[in-house]
């Protein structure tokens, strides 16, 4: 079921699941998406920063992939539209790699 699974395929499961777990999927759930993807990515900084295994970090990032994949299959499903999640992942790393070296980034952090 997992083979060969593309961020489309993902974001078709996600919506799967929400459906079958009972959770929001309108518009009006949407800055909730949003919310929760953030919460996720805290709980990935914590569990780095308390030295938890790799496992534990990754599972709370793939979390967030998660909650952006509902937001934008809400987003397909309210708005009627077809998101090629796969496509624009593409896009964008085409764009980035045509950027010269650290792009975006003038001052070191
Ligand atoms: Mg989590």
């Amino acid at each position: 079921m997992t083979e060969g699974c593309t961020f489309n395929r993902a974001k078709e499961m996600v919506k799967q699941l929400v459906a079958e777990k009972g959770f929001p999927h309108d518009e009006s759930a949407l800055m909730q998406k949003l919310l929760w993807a953030f919460v996720e990515l805290g709980e990935a900084a914590d569990a780095y920063k308390k030295g938890m295994n790799w496992e534990k970090v990754n599972e709370e990032l793939i979390d967030v992939v998660f909650y952006i994949l509902d937001f934008i299959g809400i987003v397909e499903d309210t708005q009627g539209i077809q998101i090629d999640v796969d496509r624009l992942f593409l896009e964008k790393w085409k764009t980035n790699m045509n950027r010269p070296d650290r792009y975006g980034q003038r001052r070191g952090v």
